[in-house]
């Protein structure tokens, strides 16, 4: 994973516009099928992986790095693998 700043994330305004753009896409975060908010780490490992799939992977995880998200499943990665990304930059 590289390294993400604040400079190459979008705003949430932006990252809302930009996923908006995308409807016709085919988010599967869309789909409801899994629960990308879910607290069960089964679950989000499942959710991460059909992130692999979107076609916006990329700029939702630099979002949610660069804004702090601490909660939900974002560009497949989930609220543990963001602190274990937080804490081996801070360590670096
Ligand atoms: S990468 Fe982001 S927008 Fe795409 S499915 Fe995952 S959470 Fe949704």
């Amino acid at each position: 994973m590289r390294e993400t700043t604040r400079d190459d994330a979008l705003t949430l305004p932006e990252w809302i516009a930009f996923v908006g753009l995308r409807n016709g896409a085919l988010l599967p975060c869309a789909s409801g099928t899994y629960e990308w908010m879910s607290k069960d780490h089964a679950e989000q490992r499942k959710a991460a992986q059909l992130c692999r799939s979107c076609p916006v992977m990329d700029a939702c995880r630099n979002y949610a790095l660069a804004a702090g998200e601490t909660i939900g499943v974002w560009g497949a990665t989930t609220p543990a693998d963001r602190r274990r990304y937080r804490r081996q930059q801070q360590a670096a």
